[in-house]
Formats: structure tokens, sequence, C-alpha cells
């Protein structure tokens, strides 16, 4: 009976909603805003409170503001970027732009909710465009399916360099008067990210409070496991397919010369998982499944819907905070699991002196004057403060420009353009063997970063 009864409540409550919903329709052809549809946020904005900022004036300008002029850029239209776009626009931003050059796969539709199966392949930012625009009147996201070329080379890369790029462009913006941050130049970063039932949600504000790059320690570099492991002594289902990816495909090449693997070709995936099988037979390993293939060769991150929405909805209370200032914003750092319970806690990420990416702190880099230049390499890419990708360093010598280093990821070779040497050769030299001196500036540029990074170069005794 409770069921039944529970039955006829929603049934009635779909038919009282589906009737105020024809009401909204009948307000989109006169402009949108009918009585009372901005009452929840006027509670936040047309009065004061024991939370309000102290400088805040309560009126309807704020409001007017949220709706005509604020203009928000949302960047990823997946799990989190649904939650949160859905978010924004129900809480009065209308003029949202969102990045996201991913098509829709039918694996996204259990959580990216703007999306049906009749949208799978296409572009996710222009049907979540759509979706938000059709259902909530007078909001209007302009989709980019596609974004400038520097940036299109980070997404594709993984989605923590597309955010340290990002926060970079955001420094690069900052105007300094006297070594003071001018703040109208600020331009605030919220950002949020999920990883299974864990979650975190921060706000930045460039050359305020710390960035990316500030904090990059709590960000280990990926670990891969040991080749030898891989290929001598597997113990996890994980080994046996990164055996079958790394080692049989390029040697075995099973759909043709040069055809690399492709995570999103069913095909290639049975390939790498019926090797896999082999090998775990081979070991008495247990585990090895389509899924975990799937997973392992595409890098998945499970995703858990319920996350998404809390770190979503914590992302869109901080951005109406901050466009609305009137209520003091996250100092800085959230973060959010329920993979024990539930647990919050927050903590302010203190800003780093020396921070590459927003100091203005000219970086050193310590080495011996027999250091070669794989060394500097190797440290600009290993380093937890660095986390380099692909550095390619340039400096002047003898009055000219020269690049000592330039790696061409696509063709997976390493090019260099000022010295008549090979790279192999070039990478053993050390720095009295390349001319470089004591105090030699170096220019570093990388694709976690759209600014070139200085570095000097001091010689240690
Ligand atoms: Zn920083």
């Amino acid at each position: 009976f409770a069921l039944c009864l529970f039955r006829e409540k929603k049934r009635r409550k779909i038919e009282a909603l589906s009737e105020k919903m024809a009401v909204d329709e009948g307000h989109v052809a006169c402009g949108g805003d009918w009585d009372g549809r901005w009452n929840h946020l006027k509670k936040f904005l047309e009065r004061s409170g024991p939370f309000t900022l102290p400088d805040f004036e309560p009126g309807t300008e704020t409001l007017q503001f949220l709706l005509e002029t604020c203009k928000i850029l949302v960047i990823g239209a997946g799990g989190l970027g649904c939650e949160l776009l859905k978010n924004l626009a129900l809480s009065g931003f209308r003029n949202i732009h969102v990045v996201d050059m991913d098509t829709i796969d039918i694996s996204n539709l259990n959580r990216q909710f703007l999306f049906r199966s009749k949208d799978v392949g296409r572009p996710k930012a222009e049907v979540a465009a759509e979706f938000v625009n059709s259902r909530v009147p007078g909001c209007n996201v302009t989709p980019y399916p596609y974004f400038r070329v520097e940036l299109r080379l980070t997404l594709t890369f993984e989605y923590f360099i597309a955010r340290r790029w990002m926060n970079g462009m955001l420094i690069s913006l900052l105007n300094y008067e006297n070594g003071v941050v001018d703040q109208s130049t600020i331009i605030p970063l919220i950002d949020g990210g999920t990883e299974g039932f864990k979650g975190n949600a921060r706000v930045i504000l460039p050359g305020m409070t710390a960035c990316i790059d500030c904090t990059l320690e709590l960000y280990p570099p990926q670990i891969n496991f040991p080749m030898c492991t891989i290929a001598s002594m597997p113990r996890l289902p994980e080994h046996c397919i990164e055996f079958a990816r790394i080692l049989q495909w390029p040697k075995e090449e099973p759909f043709g010369d040069g055809v690399s693997l492709d995570g999103d070709n069913p095909e290639h995936i049975q390939w790498v998982f019926m090797k896999a099988q082999e090998r775990a037979s081979e070991f008495n390993i247990t585990g090895v499944t389509y899924r975990l293939t799937q997973g392992v060769v595409k890098r998945v991150i499970p995703a858990v819907a319920s996350t998404n929405a809390v770190i979503a909805a914590a992302c869109a209370t901080e951005a109406f905070k901050i466009a609305t200032s009137a209520y003091v914003t996250l100092n800085n750092y959230l973060v959010f699991s329920d993979v024990d319970g539930l647990y919050t806690y927050t903590f302010e990420a203190e800003r780093k002196e020396n921070c590459s990416a927003c100091s203005q702190v000219p970086q050193d880099l310590q080495f011996s004057s027999s250091a070669k230049l794989q060394d500097v390499l190797q440290y600009l890419t290993e380093s937890t403060s660095l986390q380099m990708k692909s550095p390619a360093i340039t400096t002047t010598l003898q009055g000219k420009n020269k690049t000592l280093y330039l790696q061409v990821i696509n063709i997976k070779r390493s090019l260099v353009f000022s010295f008549s040497l090979s790279p192999s050769v070039l990478v053993s030299l050390t720095g009295a063997e390349l001319g470089l001196a004591d105090g030699q500036e170096l220019a570093v540029a990388d694709v976690t970063t759209p600014q070139t990074v200085l570095f000097k170069l001091n010689f240690t005794s």
C-alpha cells in the first residue's frame, strides 16, 4: 500500500510539475522572467544577514549583474561539467561559455545527464549547451567544441595539464604596479575534481592566493607500473593488460603496420583483453576482464555521480559568492570523501614563495658544472614542484638565440634546431661544453604553461 500511495503521490507531483512547466513555457515568449522566478536568489541578495560581507549592499543591482553582465567559462562538459552547467543556469548565471572537445560516448549516459542515447557521437559542449538553453528560459550557453591550438594540444594530453595551462593563462593576464597586483585584473578560478568517492574544490584568486602550481606537490606524477614487473614478474591483472598493451601490441601489430592502439575501438580492446587473459593464465593471475582492460588502456578514473554532484554544488556556490561579492568565499581548499562514511575538511593552501607560475621570482637551477643537459631535462620533468611534460629549452649564446632542446611529442622524436648535433649527443653534453656560463638564463617552454618560464642556471662547486 505504501508503495501505491507513493506512486500516486509521485504521479500527482509529476502532473503538478508539468503544469508548472507549461506555465514556464508560456513565459518564454514574454522574455523569461516571470514573477517570483528569482525569489530564491533575492533572499541572498536583497537583504543582509549574519554571513554577508560587511561592505555588501543589499539591493536589486547584484541580481541584475548576475543575469545580464556576469560571464563565466566552464571547462569540461563531462560528469562535473553537466552538474555545474545545470547549477549555474539555475543560480542565475546566463552568460555561460563551455569548452569541451570530447564527443558523447554511451558509457557517459549514466551520469552526464544532459545527454541522451540519440546524442551519442555528438560534441559534448554542443549538446550540453542546447539542453540547458532549451530547459532554462533566458539562459545562453555558448558551446566551444574546439579551442585554440595550444589548448587543444594540452587538453588532448590529460586534464591536469589543462588545469595548469588555464592557471598560467589567468596569471599571465595580471597587471602589476610596483610589485603589487592590480586587483581589477584578477579573474578568479574555481577548480573542482573528483576521483571515485573522493573530490576537492578550491578557489584561486591568481596573484593573491595559492595557484595550481603552488600546490603541485599535492598531485604526485602518475605512477606507472615498473617495466620489469610487467615484463617478467606480473602479480596483478593490470600487469598482464599492460604487458599486452606496451609490449605485445607494437611487436605483433595485429591491425596492420603502424596502427596504434585505440582505446575507443572495441576490436582493439578485445585483442588486448585476449592477450592479457593468456598472460594471466600463464601466471595464475585472476581478474582480467574486458571492462578492466578498457579501464587500464584508456586510463579511466572511476566516476561516481554523487561525488560529482557534491563537488559541482560546492563549485557553483563559490561561483555565486564570488560573482555577487555578497558572501565570504571558501578559503580556499575543500576536501570531500565518502569512501568510509562522510568526511569534509577545508584548509588554506598557502602560496609558494618561489612558485614557477605566480611568484614573479626568477627560478634557480642548481647544477654542478659537470652536469649534463639530460640532468637538467630530468629535473624539469621529474621534480614534483615542476612536473613538466616536454620542456623546450632556449638560451642566448654569443648574442644569438639558441634552442638547446626541443622535443616533438607527436613524432616521438626529438629535434634540435640550433646545433648540428643529434639530440642524443646533445643531452650528454655538459653546460661547459654547450657554452653555458654560471648565471646563464634559460627560457623553458612547456605544455603545462602558456608562458615561458625563466630559469637561472647556477653552477655549484
Ligand atoms: Zn603559484
